[in-house]
């Protein structure tokens, strides 16, 4: 049996730092924030580039207190991918704003820049690029244009914790960045937790207020705030895992270059990487136009996989007030179509991944690749 991700495995390799530090807040009793909450959000502030990171109870939490810090409500226009997971944009809703989406380029899946423009309206006040994957959306042109119009850009670095754009780590380039360390995530904690970062101390200074109640003292409440607070257990955990996330990545971008390697020759498409970035690879998504028969095939191996993502958010039930239908943004329908994500986590052997191989080889020689 080849897993998808083996979360047990990575316990077991970090496990005495792991349980000294989680046993360490249950004697100081620091269950909620609490020093190693601190100490996490200097060590993702320091490692992100930032000046500051608060950290918050869940990925959806950050999104939702950076659209509140960026004033963002009722009749402001949030621009989007639909190709993201739906956090991105129930964060948009339940700010009051308007999700407005804008199709991707099939290449990076990652939001198209050429067709923001477009999407601008007088009510236009955000822009959210989602750095699917764990490949950075391509920030410079689509800053310049935010620049432009006045608006403010939210990163969606839910999946991309280390990755690079042309040198600088994402999250930390645009005003605002969000971060999940929901278990399966690149950075996971031993439950959920999330983290916004930024460079401009009046942001951080609201999210952490917004946060705990709106407070700064003790039930004195000067904004209408929420219980978004980190625990002190999942701060120690990954307190103790920033010590291990670059070399967790680096695995993750060497059997990424493997996977590339031995795929390609078969004729599957494999993910693009853009020299001037620093893919990290929560998904190693291939895309194919036989994904079900293909998966069905993997699976009577013993090999699973996934699908990120089969409904793309325009298409969900949950949003159809949005009133868009299948052709509305063909590019990215046909990636939710095709996107096949194969076995990728840290501490996958060679051999785990050559089983992988052998199967996907064994397709390609019957079937073909596409
Ligand atoms: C995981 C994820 C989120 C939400 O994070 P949670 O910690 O699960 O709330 C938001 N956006 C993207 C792109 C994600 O992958």
């Amino acid at each position: 049996m080849i897993p998808f991700v083996d979360l047990k495995l990575q316990y077991r390799s970090i496990k005495d730092d792991v349980d000294a530090a989680v046993l360490q807040v249950f004697e100081n009793a620091s269950f909620v924030l609490g020093p190693e909450v601190a100490e996490f959000e200097r060590l993702f502030a320091d490692y992100v580039n930032v000046e500051h990171a608060v950290a918050v109870n869940s990925g959806t939490s950050a999104l939702h207190l950076a659209m509140l810090a960026a004033d963002l409500g009722p009749g402001d226009e949030v621009i989007t991918t639909p190709m993201t997971f739906i956090a991105t944009v129930s964060a948009i809703d339940y700010a009051g704003a308007t999700p407005v989406f804008v199709d991707i380029d099939p290449d990076t899946l990652n939001i198209d820049h050429t067709r923001i423009e477009a999407a601008i309206t007088p009510a236009t006040k955000a822009i959210v690029p989602v750095h699917l994957h764990g490949l950075p959306a391509d920030l410079d042109p689509l800053l310049e244009i935010a620049e432009r119009h006045g608006l403010t850009v939210i990163e969606d670095a839910a999946q991309s914790h280390g990755a690079e754009y042309r040198g600088r780590r994402v999250g930390g380039i645009a005003r605002i960045g969000c971060f999940s360390f929901y278990p399966g995530k690149n950075l996971g904690a031993y439950g959920e937790g999330g983290a916004v970062v930024t460079n401009d101390p009046d942001i951080a200074h609201k999210v952490s207020m917004l946060r705990d109640w709106g407070s700064e003292q003790r039930y004195h409440h000067d904004l209408k705030g929420f219980n978004y607070r980190m625990e002190g257990v999942q701060g120690a955990v990954l307190r103790v895992k920033m010590a291990h996330i670059e070399n967790w990545t680096e695995n993750r971008r060497r059997l990424a270059a493997r996977y590339d390697e031995l795929l390609r020759p078969l004729g599957y498409r494999t993910p693009a990487a853009p020299a001037d970035l620093r893919h990290v690879y929560h998904v190693y998504a291939i895309r194919t136009t036989k994904r079900e028969e293909i998966q069905a095939f993997l699976s009577e191996r013993e090999i699973a996989s996934g699908i990120h993502y089969p409904i793309p958010v325009h298409l969900q039930k949950a949003f159809a007030e949005l009133g868009h239908t299948r052709g509305d943004f063909p590019l990215t329908e046909a990636a939710s179509d095709e996107v096949l994500s194969l076995p990728m986590f840290p501490e996958m052997t060679n051999d785990q991944q050559d089983v992988v191989v052998a199967a996907l080889t064994e397709w390609a020689e019957t079937k073909g690749a596409d």
